[in-house]
């Protein structure tokens, strides 16, 4: 199941985007110009997050101060535009956006670190850019980070855990 929301974060909230890809939400990201481009992605059902204050009355915009990146999920959560059950760690390329998909330890071998092939469990690549994916102790710090944001239990967030290889 995908998330539901769609976000077109503003380049000025560049921290915002990762973690909504993060948290497996469809996050472009990318400056915004005009009133129409506001209206054409309304439009298609994309939320555009912001902190200029000139589009902050548009529809389908929402509006967040450029605070720490902590705050601004914070109150996207809190306005249910992330929620709980729709969250899927780890599961979208943070370079490219694009969902991530499983691959066999053999075409992960020598893409990634020996020891990794060696113990890691499972592994993900990006359809675009191929960049490899493992669960990690990466992802645990994630985790507790965004439980101390939001208060979500981690048991309920989806159990997928992946590091990325550089
Ligand atoms: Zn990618």
């Amino acid at each position: 199941m995908e998330p539901r929301a769609r976000f077109f974060v503003d380049r000025m909230l560049g921290k915002m985007a990762k973690w909504l890809r993060i948290l497996g939400y469809d996050a472009r990201y990318g400056s915004i110009e005009t009133a129409t481009q506001i209206e054409i992605l309304h439009r298609e059902g994309t939320i555009v997050v912001t902190a200029n204050t000139r589009w902050r009355h548009f529809p389908g915009v929402f509006f967040c101060e450029p605070t720490r990146v902590d705050e601004q999920c914070r109150k996207l959560a809190a306005a249910g535009l992330i929620r709980q059950e729709e969250v899927r760690l780890f599961s979208r390329c943070l370079r490219c956006n694009r969902p991530l998909e499983e691959i066999p330890k053999e075409e992960a071998v020598g893409r990634v670190p020996d020891y990794v092939a060696a113990t890691a469990p499972s592994f993900c690549r990006c359809p675009s850019c191929g960049r490899v994916y493992w669960p990690g102790s990466h992802w645990d710090k994630m985790r507790e980070r965004f439980r101390r944001i939001t208060g979500w239990s981690p048991k309920d967030m989806d159990e997928r855990r992946t590091e990325w290889a550089e």
